[in-house]
């Protein structure tokens, strides 16, 4: 008989696996600073369907493939389609988040129909200065044609079938005070025009490399009120278990989303557990640096093919992680955090 998934020391169960399939970006984002390189000991394809599986045997029905840049990564179909038979086991959803840049029309339809279901794309300014400034981009030039891709990429997607108004095609932003705030408003009217759910993300203390400052976050409520005096909005909450709260305009043209984890934190229900592409588990996004679990022990073993399964429903019966409810309580902990590019955000 099947044993019961396992719950975590607060009662939270696992529902979405976020696997890291790079390190590496083609952007250099100052708020999230990836490594240049990958880590050594990648996993193989067999070897993450396996972590897939078994987090799918532990109560995941949500899987997020991430990085670093996922596009980056050579088998990321071939991924999605040996993952397909899964979803008579549990999995109900595969969701891909990417900066777009390399999301040609062509790429677009290989993921659809590889099987993927939902999209979302980052994108933190509607002008070549602020691309440029977010995304670390040398000059203009650099700046204008990566613009250019990333609202290609919307369409692209959009034409392969990741419908937005069903929520299949989101976009991600991060607002970072002094650098892009000036970029709500237009980024709010863009993404109405384009029919998008935008989601508003407060800048977090995610790694060590991007000087974080609480000043510099602007949280989510500023973000809703600055819109609200544009577009009328009203609260339709946070789902449980979700990461972000959504508003509707009032107007009819759609809803926005706001991620309000340093302002708001959700730990009480956040059913996350993150893999890196060199498969170290991490129970929380602002985990310590080195405090992750190595899964490759358990994976290389072919004694016990049970032995994952078990190992990682241990460390989720052992998390205690509330970090981002925590930080209120004793803000400068000293804590090397692990970077946002490795654990993958
Ligand atoms: N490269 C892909 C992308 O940018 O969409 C996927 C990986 S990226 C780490 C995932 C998301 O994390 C992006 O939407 C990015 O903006 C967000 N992110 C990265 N660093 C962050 C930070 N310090 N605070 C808030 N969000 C961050
Ligand atoms: Fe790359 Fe995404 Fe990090 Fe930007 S946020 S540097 S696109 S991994």
């Amino acid at each position: 008989m099947a044993s019961a998934p396992p719950i975590d020391r607060h009662g939270r169960s696992l529902g979405v696996l976020r696997l890291s399939l790079t390190a590496r970006c083609n952007l250099a984002c100052p708020y999230c600073q990836p490594d240049g390189q990958e880590p050594s000991g990648l996993l193989s394809l067999e070897q993450r369907l396996q972590v897939i599986e078994a987090a799918v045997a532990l109560g995941a029905s949500s899987l997020r493939l991430t990085g670093g840049e996922p596009l980056l990564h050579q088998q990321l179909d071939a991924l999605i389609s040996a993952v397909k038979p899964l979803r008579n086991h549990g999995l109900r959803e595969i969701a891909l988040t990417s900066n777009g840049l390399l999301l040609t029309a062509e790429r677009a339809h290989r993921l659809r129909e590889a099987g993927l279901d939902r999209l979302t794309l980052s994108l933190d300014g509607t002008t070549p200065a602020s691309m440029a400034l977010m995304a670390g981009l040398p000059d203009q030039p650099a700046a204008e044609r990566a613009l250019h891709q990333v609202l290609a990429a919307i369409e692209h997607a959009r034409a392969a079938g990741f419908t937005p108004t069903t929520g299949h095609l989101k976009l991600n932003a991060v607002i970072q005070r002094g650098r892009n705030d000036d970029q709500v408003l237009p980024l709010a009217a863009l993404a109405r025009q384009r029919k998008l759910e935008l989601r508003l993300i407060e800048y977090m203390d995610v790694g060590n490399r991007n000087g974080w400052r609480q000043a510099d976050v602007v949280t989510a409520a500023e973000m809703v009120h600055t819109i609200s005096q544009r577009w009328p909005l009203e609260p339709l909450g946070r789902p449980h278990q979700g990461t972000a709260s959504r508003w509707r305009y009032r107007d009819g043209t759609g809803t926005l989303a706001v991620v309000a984890s340093v302002s708001q934190p959700f730990c009480g229900d956040c059913n996350r557990l993150r893999v890196t592409a060199d498969g170290i588990a991490y129970t929380c996004l602002f985990a310590a640096a080195g405090s992750g679990v190595d899964l490759k022990p358990w994976l290389q073993s072919s004694d016990d093919p049970s032995a994952l399964n078990q190992g990682m429903a241990a460390l989720w019966r052992g998390r205690a992680d509330r970090y981002s409810e925590e930080r209120e309580l004793a803000p400068d902990r000293g804590t090397t955090h692990a970077e946002m590019a490795y654990l993958g955000g």
